[in-house]
């Protein structure tokens, strides 16, 4: 009997297990549904893919994009894991190959969500009964989410349709609301929900308001020579546009969005993937699945949607684990925009949901004290002052807030915690609104004591607060104001709070430049390059993409190490037996004709 270590070194060639995996495939192992929040990076894959080599039956892999699952059942391929994919983006021929391969003792079957719920699969399945539903970017099920797709919402009828099978959900980011949602959808609430935290702490945080984009992107870009990155831009059109003026400032910059061929797209992404130093202008069609470890900035030209979708695009960064940098530009307009978007889709419910959702973000962006605390904050965690996001550099200018917030959280413990900013608001100015009257509000000791502000700036400290993880927003509640432990502490007296009065302006923000530590560290950079271009060739020639053959870490490694026998070869993370057999010569003579090691 196979163990899961093992065949993390046999099959997968990893040295050790990353946080969480070991935990999350003994659970799955055991026949234990789990609901697994890691972040990116982290390596949820194996988390499944253990479990499945380790069972008899089959394990079906549920997952939202074709491209993306066709990448991963060749990187298993090329691992030597025996796998079968179904989905309308293959013939019917190829489907029905596939399909044999599962009733010859596949271990893992990839489908698309619309495939399994057929009717003709049901039951398929129903006569193989298979050990472990896997439900990958699990948030798409819930429509708490910020990618609801309506085709995930079936899967909601697994537990009833295969009552014994294991069911393991996976996802980078789902607020509470969220993570609730989809526990009860696909096991009922008969599992285990495991957060394995969110912080990413290599990456820098910052924060600005948007006065001139194309002043404050060159500016962040200035020290990134030789670097690759992400600037996401809201529309298709400012995001070509954005491409044409880093050209223009003789950047390699390339343009992505839905708008283009797939071809043209394709091209795109196997640029950045391959060339050192490309800047991706994309719109959020891009990054999904992107598995590039060395990517060291994203720039959002534009408010994101939410925070959890902020999250996931600045999670892009640096899953290599080295310092990457994140710069978010944000602008009254930008927020209007999205209010609009929000105004035009779902239900009452739902669109009220969303407000709430970019309330959040707003006080994200608003937030006086660490952003890393402020966002950790969101996803329910809690963190001290990272020191390396822009309010931990450069604190901005506040002043003492103590009173005013126990004022405010007062009213708020007093009222139930039952009612949203507006409302709390109007108390503490003394507005006698129809809701106060009848509610007698007006009785409170707290009424219009606060006066001296005026609504939108009430506004902007409640966000303040939010931010500093205070007070918390319950979404599923009509976006009531409710105290948090901290929000306790400090209606009890332990302070202080301070916040940044006013309107926000960043002129201080004039960056004391910090050199941010090269990231390849003590590797052969010339003989990296020619080993990236040799992937490629490899990877062109099976119609892969390129981290199938090896990833990038890989890669470095492989250039920091230079072994020069199969033996060594065989010792390079990520390099297991299936493809040291198929590539590790043509690499090891790739790096025995490089010639000396000149290392920078
Ligand atoms: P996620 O889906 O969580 O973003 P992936 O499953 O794509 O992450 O894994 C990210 C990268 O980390 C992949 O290249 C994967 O092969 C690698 N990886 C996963 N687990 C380990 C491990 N235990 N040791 C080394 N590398 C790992
Ligand atoms: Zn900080």
């Amino acid at each position: 009997m196979n163990t899961a270590e093992q065949i993390l070194q046999d099959v997968f060639g990893y040295g050790e297990f990353r946080p969480g995996q070991e935990e999350v495939i003994a659970t799955l192992a055991a026949g234990k549904s789990v609901l697994a929040v890691m972040p990116t990076g982290a390596g949820k894959s194996l988390c499944y893919q253990i479990p499945a080599v380790m069972a008899d039956r089959l394990t079906v892999v549920i997952s939202p994009l074709l491209a993306l699952m066709d990448d991963q059942v060749s990187a298993l391929r090329t691992n030597g894991v025996d796998v079968a994919c179904i989905h309308s983006g293959q013939t019917r021929e190829q489907n029905i190959i596939e399909w044999r391969r599962v009733k010859d003792g596949a271990k893992l079957l990839y489908l698309s969500p619309e495939r399994l719920m057929t009717e003709r699969m049901l039951a398929a399945l129903s006569a193989i009964q298979p050990t472990m539903f896997v439900v990958d970017e699990a948030h798409c099920i819930s429509k708490w989410g910020a990618s609801f797709r309506p085709d995930y919402e079936h899967l909601s009828r697994l537990p009833d349709l295969f009552p014994e099978s294991t069911v393991a959900a996976f996802t980078a980011t789902a607020d509470r609301a969220t993570r609730d949602d989809i526990a009860e959808k696909l096991f009922r609430g008969n599992g285990l929900a495991v957060v394995y935290g969110f912080d990413r702490p290599n990456l820098r945080l910052t924060v600005e308001n948007k006065a001139s984009w194309k002043l404050q992107l060159m500016r962040f870009l200035e020290d990134k020579a030789g670097q690759a990155g992400i600037v996401y831009c809201l529309s298709r059109k400012f995001t070509d546009e954005v491409a044409v003026y880093l050209r223009e400032q003789g950047l390699n910059a390339i343009p992505y969005h839905a708008g283009q061929t797939a071809e043209q797209r394709k091209v795109n992404q196997d640029r950045f993937m391959s060339e050192d130093a490309v800047v991706m202008v994309a719109t959020i069609a891009f990054g999904m699945g992107i598995d590039k470890p060395d990517i060291r900035y994203v720039c959002h030209l534009n408010l994101p949607g939410s925070l959890e979708a902020y999250y996931q695009e600045i999670g892009r960064a640096g899953r290599d684990g080295a310092p990457a940098e994140t710069l978010l530009l944000h602008s009254l307009r930008d927020m209007g925009m999205r209010r609009q978007f929000i105004a035009n889709e779902g239900d009452d419910a739902h669109r009220r949901r969303e407000h709430h959702r970019l309330d959040a973000l707003l006080a994200y962006c608003e937030a006086s004290e660490c952003r890393r605390i402020a966002l950790l904050a969101y996803f329910d965690e809690v963190s001290g002052a990272c020191g390396n996001c822009d309010n931990c550099l450069f604190p901005p200018s506040v002043v003492d807030g103590t009173e005013r917030a126990q004022t405010l959280l007062s009213t708020i413990r007093q009222t139930g915690q039952v009612f949203g900013a507006g409302h709390v608001i109007d108390i503490v100015r003394g507005v006698k609104s129809q809701k106060v009257l009848e509610r007698r509000h007006q009785n409170l000791e707290t009424f219009a004591t606060g006066d001296q502000w005026p609504k939108d700036e009430w506004t902007v400290f409640v966000r303040q607060l939010v931010a500093a993880g205070i007070l918390s927003i319950n979404i599923q509640k009509y976006g009531c104001l409710e105290l948090s432990e901290r929000g306790y502490a400090l209606l009890a007296g332990e302070g202080p709070f301070s916040y940044r009065e006013g309107n926000i302006t960043r002129s201080d923000l004039k960056a004391v430049k910090k050199k941010i530590d090269q990231p390849v560290g003590l590797c052969d950079v010339s003989l990296l390059s020619q080993l990236k271009t040799l992937r490629l060739e490899l990877a062109r020639a099976r119609n892969v993409p390129a981290y199938v053959v090896f990833s990038d870490s890989t890669l470095i490694e492989m250039a920091g190490a230079r072994p020069t026998t199969l033996d060594g070869m065989s010792g390079i993370n990520g390099v297991g037996p299936k493809k040291l057999q198929e590539f590790g010569a043509i690499f090891l003579r790739a790096i025995s004709e490089e010639g000396p090691q000149t290392v920078v």
